[in-house]
């Protein structure tokens, strides 16, 4: 049988077809190591990992070259998103860039042992090819490709008609447009730089024919498997992301060099999602491994969840879904765990080889695991075979899944002394007959995820993941674990809508101030916290335990504002919502205001505070009463106006401009936003903007308001 992918170039599924016969190349774009690899990244090696496991169990030999971007555009990034908060740290320890690409290329490295990824033959570094780098740019530029101005040299797209052909993507995206300002020096904006030269204080920089500079980042890819490859790559991997400008701007250099069709499968896997946003650092819903295994998990219980959805398509992160992976992964374990297989041969015939040759199909159909994984799933249902030959089954077509199966028998036994110790004091406590003292023990070794089987000759205690053993999950991990009751009848006259994470006390002040100033009004309160590191969860708790009307939903994570807020759109009862930032302190009755506003139909939010804008980039206070957007840090909605809008984009993780969006959203569907004038508020400086690193906060505002600008700057009607 042979591997179908589809190859983004052609957009259709084409078989595998190497150059040499018995062996493929394949060319992984690979980490940029200024950071740790979080949970999306490793999504996508993870793809690459599990075509190079189907090619090596089709009998084929595989040669994988997998870049370190040890250079280049780290400098470039920094700029765009603001320094990391890491690097920064680094700097101020006195390390160097390259100290700090040698420790995350090693946190890398052990990141894809954990999730079992095969390392690849070769990880070149991009700083220890950059005379290839060299070499080729003085090629594309002998050969017309590439032009010299001001010490940087920039490909010339016009020159090679077939840009385009990868992405379909012939003009400058938006996004690129407004955050960089052309570079004058380009002939053709959408012309990219090969070489840049080094600007003053630069520590990364190397000499060249046109001065001391650093190469573009797509140079790297072209030089490093043109190097190790050659002229002919069967498949070449990378996130969606990648498709342009990275792999778009690779085809280009690589064919206009060697002057033909270099790549011949181009693959791309589709993005992690958290809380419905691509997984990314700016988006502050990143998560890593050593994340997964703080909270208990382990590491191949993420790699379980990534057979569960087509590398084509998105897949959202939950915690919840990383916990049915977990278990999936542990029964799977549980079948191996014996070792009763070992002495089985593979079936040659009969039902065992058919369970095989199906498997084979579906991994060979385009990467199809989520139907692979099934077919192990029924085989191992299938009564027919006898028990050590499933196994035996398994065990092979774990080859391909990757999850380590085969070690399972000995890793589960492998446990720490300290472990070992407690057990046999159970044992023995359990032998003079002292079942509390046993039991307590049992369930101490539970929590710390050891299960123990008592047989006639003695206990055997097997490793389990921590995370099974927490009992029924009462955290909620999305805003849709949340039954939405906007269809159910009023209870309320307000629903109060709060967002916790380390600073209960601020949440508590505002909580208790609103009760005080309800005036008998049925006010329903709803908190959400997830993420604390500090008391506000146990303060929470007690404080709010014993008021019937205020709901405290906890979060398995911290959500983001938007998801914050459609709990509480989800589950809102009251007439009016009123979502409130926590740093705001009514002093008086802030209640009747809101209401008097609102007796008007025709206004579908209003608040303390109002917007002006002429272009929807720069937004002034405004002094009302009709404005064009109100702030969330006070801000009132007819639960009716919900219903109609609807609920909040999620993509918003950070509040800012989400209460923009929000009040665009409703002002689109015909209702004015009007301020509420002399609301008896008291303002106190935010505890979690002031504890935000300047440079996060600019990084999380400016992806916000990417999201915001894109939806609503042609809609001139609401603005100007
Ligand atoms: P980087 O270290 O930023 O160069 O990214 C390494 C790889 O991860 C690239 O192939 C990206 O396309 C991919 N990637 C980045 N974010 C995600 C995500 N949220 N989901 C899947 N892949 C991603
Ligand atoms: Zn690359």
């Amino acid at each position: 049988m042979r591997l179908w992918l589809y190859n983004t170039l052609s957009r259709a599924k084409e078989p595998v077809s190497p150059r040499d016969p018995n062996r493929v190349t394949l060319y992984s774009c690979g980490p940029t190591v200024y950071r740790d690899a979080h949970l999306g990244n490793l999504r996508t090696f993870l793809m690459a990992d599990w075509i190079k496991r189907v090619l090596r169990f089709l009998g084929y030999e595989v040669f994988h070259v997998k870049n370190i971007t040890d250079v280049g555009h780290m400098r470039q990034e920094m700029l765009e998103r603001g320094e990391d908060k890491i690097i920064a740290a680094a700097r101020k320890a006195g390390l160097k860039s390259r100290e700090i690409a040698e420790h995350y290329t090693r946190v890398f490295l052990e990141d894809e042992a954990r999730l079992n990824i095969l390392p690849a033959d070769v990880f070149p570094r991009a700083t220890e090819h950059i005379s290839h780098c060299i070499e080729l740019i003085k090629v594309l530029i002998q050969k017309g490709h590439a032009y010299v101005k001001g010490g940087n040299v920039y490909f010339d797209v016009e020159s090679f008609p077939n840009y385009g052909a990868l992405s379909g993507n012939i003009l400058l995206n938006l996004l690129e447009a407004v955050r960089v300002e052309a570079d004058p020096l380009k002939r053709n904006p959408q012309d990219f730089t090969l070489w840049k030269a080094a600007e003053p204080g630069r520590e990364m920089k190397w000499d060249s024919p046109w001065g001391e500079g650093f190469p573009g980042w797509h140079i790297e890819c072209s030089a490093m498997s043109l190097h190790y490859i050659g002229e002919h790559v069967d498949i070449h991997t990378g996130g969606v992301d990648n498709i342009f400008p990275h792999h778009e701007d690779e085809m280009a250099q690589s064919e206009a060099a060697v002057g033909h069709r270099v790549v011949g499968h181009w693959v791309h896997g589709q993005h992690l999602l958290a809380d419905g946003a691509k997984m990314a650092k700016s988006a502050a819903n990143d998560y890593t491994i050593r994340d997964l295994e703080e909270r208990g998990y382990d590491p191949l219980a993420f790699r379980y969840l990534c057979l569960t959805v087509h590398y084509r398509s998105r897949l959202n992160f939950t915690f919840r879904a990383l916990g049915g992976a977990q278990r999936g992964l542990s029964h799977l374990r549980r079948h191996v765990e014996d070792g009763a297989w070992r002495d089985v041969e593979l079936p040659r015939e009969g039902p065992g080889a058919r369970w095989i040759e199906e498997f084979t199909r579906w991994i060979c159909h385009d990467l199809a695991l989520p139907r692979a994984l099934a077919v192990v799933w029924s085989m191992l249902h299938d009564e027919s075979i006898p028990h050590p030959l499933r196994s035996r089954i398994l065990v092979h077509c774990d080859q391909v899944l990757g999850l380590d199966l085969a070690s399972w028998p000995e890793k589960s036994r492998d446990l720490p002394p300290e472990v070992q110790e407690k057990v046999r004091i159970r044992h023995e406590e359990r032998s003079r007959k002292n079942f509390t003292a046993a039991d307590s023990l049992r369930m101490e070794l539970e929590r710390q995820g050891v299960e123990l089987r008592d047989h006639a000759q003695g206990t055997l205690a097997l490793r389990r993941s921590r995370a099974e053993w927490k009992g029924a999950p009462r955290e909620i991990s999305s805003s849709g674990d949340v039954p939405n009751l906007l269809e159910e009848e009023e209870r309320y006259d307000f629903t109060v809508s709060l967002v916790a994470c380390d600073n209960g006390h601020e949440v508590l002040r505002c909580y208790e101030a609103l009760k005080a100033h309800g005036g008998g009004r049925r006010i329903q309160t709803i908190i959400v916290e997830g993420g604390s590191r500090d008391a506000t969860r146990r303060l929470l708790q007690e404080a709010t335990c014993h008021d019937p009307d205020c709901l405290l939903v906890l979060a398995d994570h911290r959500l983001g504002e938007a998801a914050s807020r459609n709990v509480a759109l989800r589950q809102a009862l009251g007439r009016i919502v009123l979502l409130v930032d926590p740093c705001v302190e009514p002093v008086g009755d802030i209640f009747s205001p809101v209401e008097r506003v609102l007796e008007d139909r025709e206004v579908g939010v209003t608040g303390a505070m109002g917007l002006l804008t002429k272009d929807c980039q720069n937004f002034e206070e405004g002094e009302g009463p009709e404005v064009h957007a109100i702030t969330i840090y006070f801000m009132a909605i007819p639960r009716d106006v919900v219903r109609k809008a609807g609920f909040m984009d999620e993509r918003f993780r950070f509040y800012r401009h989400l209460d923009l969006d929000y009040s665009f959203r409703i002002r689109h569907l015909g209702y004015k936003a009007v301020v509420a004038g002399g609301l008896p508020l008291k303002l106190h400086p935010s505890s979690l903007w002031e504890n935000m690193d300047p440079e996060e906060r600019e990084r999380r505002s400016r992806a916000n308001f990417y999201i915001f600008y894109r939806k609503w700057h042609h809609h001139t009607e609401l603005f100007g």
